[in-house]
């Protein structure tokens, strides 16, 4: 049965959109029909920015409350996503071939653990303070919400990357339009569901399903006052010159191509680092923005580096989303696999060595792309510049740390990252001295208390931690 809405949720009500036109994202696994939703156009986008401006402007409303209030209902809203939580695997898996295993940690419990965090720091209050001038007297620091946020955000994730930008924002006190990618709908009506369970008051979260052109109306939307984005660098390029011109703070989480640095010392038992190793280079069918898609190796252990994430690629169990047993499933478009084989085609003419994969595995129908494995390459090949979003992994040798230190900062971007060894102090030291918004030592994983962003071409701005809710803060001091 294919899940199927005809109205959008605006102004804390279900309402008819402006149009007859329609959404149907396709399952990557079985290439069917997986539900339907209104596709919105800019009259509904209108609709939309009028609603969360009027809960907004509301001298008593939501942005006038105390946060200790605000936090109440985020800790309703966390209670009522894990309520559905089924429901959300089972939709983006559905639509984006996120294997459902993977669904069941990202895409429910660490979002409303992010809420969780969010209306802790809700709880705690103290948003605003008075210090002592330095010429004397006493100074108000006020910390206001920014006011309506656009909320932009990719089919990877879709849940995760809509709390890294509604947690904070409810928490300030802001109010929404969330725009998700038309590849991911489905689950974010179930999203608005909960909004409405929880009883937010109306208009403070607002969801208008469309494609880009009407992202981008949104975010040149004079109603709106700040646009957070997770994206693509090209599509974030152009967003940031919409809000240069119009002035308007944007944050912009967008690709990478991280380096793992394997280093002299590393243990490569897979049976004992395969889960860290997984979640840091081929999480969600390698189709996640931190991943560690160039290995950096010794050139002393360089053919048993391949030969182990050849071997660990090879284990991977590949297979329709909805299996528990899948560890890697489909791309989540057509086209999106045909970028994907278009990327190894270039590996194999820069005469890369394909020890993994390389093909679409035997498989009926679905998207499908086996986990690959390149050798050969230097890190001024293609496969090395360019994110491919897709499991494809490329082990490039280097000789002694300092060159593996150059060769991981030798991109254009700079998100994540990993460094494995038996020693961490080193690895600490190690990962310090890398150009990247985060990086881990042995494992990955974005916590909700430590800021998450890229340098260079991964984007401007930090979503998460505390320095996450001051994206969403506007500053005022009062001298008194
Ligand atoms: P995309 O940039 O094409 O689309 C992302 C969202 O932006 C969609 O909702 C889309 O409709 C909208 N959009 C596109 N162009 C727009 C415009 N000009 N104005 C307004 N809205 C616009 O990206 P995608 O292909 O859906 O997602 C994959 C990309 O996202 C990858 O490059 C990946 O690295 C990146 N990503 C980054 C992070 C991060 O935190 N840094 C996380 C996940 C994904």
């Amino acid at each position: 049965m294919t899940i199927s809405y005809q109205t959008l949720f605006i102004g804390g009500e279900w309402i008819a959109p402006s149009s007859s036109e329609v959404i149907a994202p396709i399952n990557p696994s079985t290439e069917e029909v997986a539900g339907s939703v209104p596709e919105g156009q800019s009259a509904d986008i209108d609709a939309a920015v009028d609603a969360a401006r009027r809960a907004f402007d509301d001298p008593f409303g939501w942005s006038a409350w105390e946060p200790e209030r605000r936090a109440e209902l985020m800790e309703r809203l966390a209670d009522e996503l894990d309520a559905r939580a089924d429901g959300f695997v089972e939709r983006v898996s559905s639509q984006n071939g996120m294997p459902v295993a993977v669904a069941r940690q990202l895409e429910v419990g660490y979002p409303s653990a992010v809420l969780r965090y969010y209306a802790g720091l809700a709880a705690k209050g103290g948003f605003d303070e008075v210090r002592p001038g330095f010429f004397g007297g006493e100074i108000e620091v006020r910390r206001r919400p920014l006011g309506v946020v656009a909320a932009v955000v990719p089919w990877n994730f879709p849940q995760a990357l809509t709390m890294f930008k509604l947690a904070p924002a409810l928490a300030a006190g802001c109010t929404l339009v969330i725009k998700p990618s038309p590849e991911t709908v489905l689950d974010a009506f179930l999203l608005a569901e909960a909004v409405e369970a929880a009883g937010l008051p109306a208009g403070v979260v607002n969801v208008v399903p469309a494609g880009r052109e009407v992202g981008a109306y949104l975010v040149a939307h004079p109603g709106v006052d700040k646009v957070a984005f997770t994206g693509s660098t090209a599509a974030g390029r152009a967003i940031a010159e919409t809000c240069g011109r119009l002035l308007r703070p944007v944050t912009l989480e967008l690709g990478g191509k991280s380096a793992a640095i394997v280093l002299e010392d590393a243990e490569l038992d897979l049976a004992q680092i395969g889960e860290g190793l997984f979640t840091s280079t081929l999480l969600n069918n390698g189709q996640t923005c931190f991943l560690g898609t160039r290995v950096l190796a010794p050139r002393s252990r360089y053919g048993e580096v391949v030969d182990a994430f050849s071997a660990f690629a090879t284990s991977l169990q590949v297979g329709p989303a909805s299996a528990p047993e899948t560890q890697i499933g489909p791309m989540a478009t057509a086209a999106q696999r045909d970028r994907v084989e278009a990327c190894i085609a270039k590996g194999r003419s820069e005469h890369g060595q394909i020890t993994a994969g390389g093909k679409r595995p035997e498989l009926d129908r679905g998207f499908f792309v086996e986990p690959t494995v390149f050798a050969g390459l230097s890190n001024s090949s293609t496969l090395a510049r360019e994110e491919i979003f897709g499991p494809v992994l490329t082990v490039i040798a280097y000789d002694g740390v300092d060159d593996a230190v150059r060769i991981a900062n030798d991109s254009d971007f700079g998100l994540g990252g990993t460094v494995w060894t038996a020693d961490p102090e080193r690895g600490a030291e190690v990962a310090r001295r890398v150009r990247t918004g985060t990086i881990g030592v042995n494992r990955y994983i974005p916590d909700p208390a430590a800021p998450f962003g890229g340098v260079k071409n991964s984007g401007i701005g930090r979503e998460l931690g505390p320095e996450g809710l001051a994206a969403y803060q506007q500053l005022q001091s009062v001298y008194l």
